[in-house]
């Protein structure tokens, strides 16, 4: 199934404000596939998985049904569980947040009856509820579905599961017969093909069929975390393999913009791409991108289509993709032309069972990682700095700066201290008042860049800076741009090098 855009669907400018101010850019298959034929009247039953955009898929259309000068119930939304239905009332909120009359409720078992009746009350014209609840409400005379146009069955074979096929038919019986029906099932099992074909009148089936791609052949792994700890495991993981080019999908504008902001706070150079970008800033960014004038980009599907740089190090996925073709697309740019590369997928709460999915999906393994810890990750730079400094010992090629470490011992400093201090430097651990970043040693400024850095296309080495620090910035200094490391050196050659930050986690 192609994938539309939200403004070609009909749809009332008051939803694609909500819309794009959730940061969607374009509609997902099943919204492609689902909102025509719900928009057009049409009894539906929708199998996707959740986290394919369903809700949206069902909730958009039957917001645009609602009547807003009526204050009756019109929209009902069943789902199994407590759970389920707030996620669901929390989207349809924000999805009314530009349709001021339209008020809807979360009613489910757990939660306290008054606040329940006080909105009931006032009038709402969504209801979202688990059944139990919505029976009571029902007997007590609290709601009344006689006026409702749309009923909606979310995960239709959790509830039969659940053993609420009795109170659905009960609800349903409520509503009345001209009601239009929704049905959203994993699977369509005989109970629930008998309900639908009871409570709904020539229902179009909509199923997004995947047909399955291979995946490239990379390493794929993936991070089980909870939403909050997403930006700190993804900086620890770049730092731990020291990543240099990649870029860092999201699936919201909104998502790409607060990302982008957190890791230029944190001293990354990294730009972003996004449908809400102009096209002439986005060409900008592309082009820089190509050059390898900054490290990650961080971006939506949509924009990042385009880009034809496909030998990245890294591909992360900082949102699991709602389409398994996107998660494909996405990840193939990296390990191309005999380039180890590595696909790193962040996953949260009830997403993790999609991994196994993708794996079917691509005929590939993707591995459960651990994101590595604050003292792995600091191990593993002090690991790296020993190998560059043993490399740099071994070409021979650096200016001779004898007459410092002279001067040191002379005053009484053995060369193992002396080399320890330097390490500190080095490491970003020197004392308070000492500079903690490199740049005032020359050294690191030597080094060619290490071995996974892309080099731009076309052969043309990035002139890595050499012999002693310039003014003119590294390429890919962006103005604004603020290494966490270096405080009160202000060259602007400081500025855009990064080659060794300082701890951030
Ligand atoms: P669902 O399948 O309804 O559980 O959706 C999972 C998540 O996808 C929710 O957090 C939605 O906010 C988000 N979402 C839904 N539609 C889109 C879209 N077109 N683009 C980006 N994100 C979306």
């Amino acid at each position: 199934m192609e994938k539309q855009r939200f403004d070609g669907l009909g749809l009332s400018p008051e939803i694609l404000k909500a819309v794009a101010q959730l940061g969607f850019e374009e509609a997902t298959p099943i919204q492609s596939a689902a909102i025509p034929v719900l928009l057009a009247g049409g009894d539906l039953v929708g199998q996707s998985q959740t986290g394919s955009g369903k809700t949206a898929a069902f909730s958009i259309p039957a917001i645009e049904k609602i009547d807003p000068s009526s204050k009756a119930v019109q929209v009902l939304i069943l789902c199994p569980t407590r759970e389920l239905a707030e996620q669901v009332a929390d989207e349809v909120h924000q999805l009314t947040a530009f349709k001021r009359s339209i008020h809807s409720v979360p009613i489910y078992g757990g939660a306290s009856y008054d606040r329940q009746l006080f909105e009931l009350k006032k009038g709402v014209q969504i209801v979202i509820g688990t059944p139990g609840r919505i029976i009571d409400h029902l007997e007590r005379g609290t709601l009344k579905l006689d006026q409702l146009k749309v009923a909606i069955l979310d995960e239709a074979d959790r509830m039969l599961d659940m053993g609420f096929r009795d109170d659905i038919q009960k609800i349903l019986d409520a509503t009345p017969d001209e009601r239009q029906t929704v049905f959203f099932s994993a699977t369509l099992s005989g109970p629930i093909k008998q309900l639908i074909s009871r409570y709904s009148r020539n229902a179009q089936t909509v199923a997004i069929e995947r047909k399955d791609v291979a995946a490239p052949a990379i390493d794929q792994w993936f991070y089980e975390i909870p939403p909050r700890g997403k930006t700190q495991s993804l900086i620890r993981l770049v730092d731990f393999h020291g990543f240099r080019l990649g870029i860092i999908f999201c699936n919201t504008q909104r998502m790409v913009d607060e990302l982008a902001d957190a890791l230029l706070a944190q001293g990354f150079s990294a730009d972003r791409l996004h449908g809400g970008i102009t096209q002439a800033q986005r060409t900008r960014v592309m082009n820089k991108f190509k050059n390898s004038e900054f490290e990650f980009l961080v971006a939506t599907d949509v924009a990042a289509r385009g880009i034809d740089v496909d030998d990245l190090e890294v591909v992360i996925n900082y949102d699991l993709p709602h389409d398994p073709e996107d998660y494909v697309h996405r990840i193939g740019r990296t390990g191309r032309a005999g380039r180890k590369g590595m696909a790193a997928t962040f996953v949260s709460g009830r997403d993790i069972y999609k991994i196994q999915y993708l794996e079917k999906f691509t005929h590939s393994r993707i591995r459960r990682g651990n994101i590595p810890t604050p003292s792995e990750v600091e191990g593993k730079r002090s690991e790296q700095m020993l190998e560059k400094v043993r490399a740099l010992l071994t070409s021979g090629n650096y200016p001779d700066q004898m007459q410092f470490t002279d001067r040191l011992m002379e005053e009484g400093f053995q060369a193992t201290e002396v080399c320890s201090a330097l390490f500190s430097l080095l490491l970003g651990q020197g004392g308070a008042d000492q500079p903690s970043s490199p740049q005032s040693l020359n050294l690191p400024m030597q080094l060619e860049p290490h071995e996974g850095f892309a080099k731009p296309k076309g052969g043309k080495k990035i002139p890595f800076p050499t012999g002693a620090p310039s003014n003119a910035p590294r390429p890919g200094f962006k103005p604004g741009f603020k290494p966490q490391f270096e405080k009160g050196n202000t060259s602007k050659f400081a500025k855009g090098f990064k080659k060794d930050r300082g701890p951030r986690y």
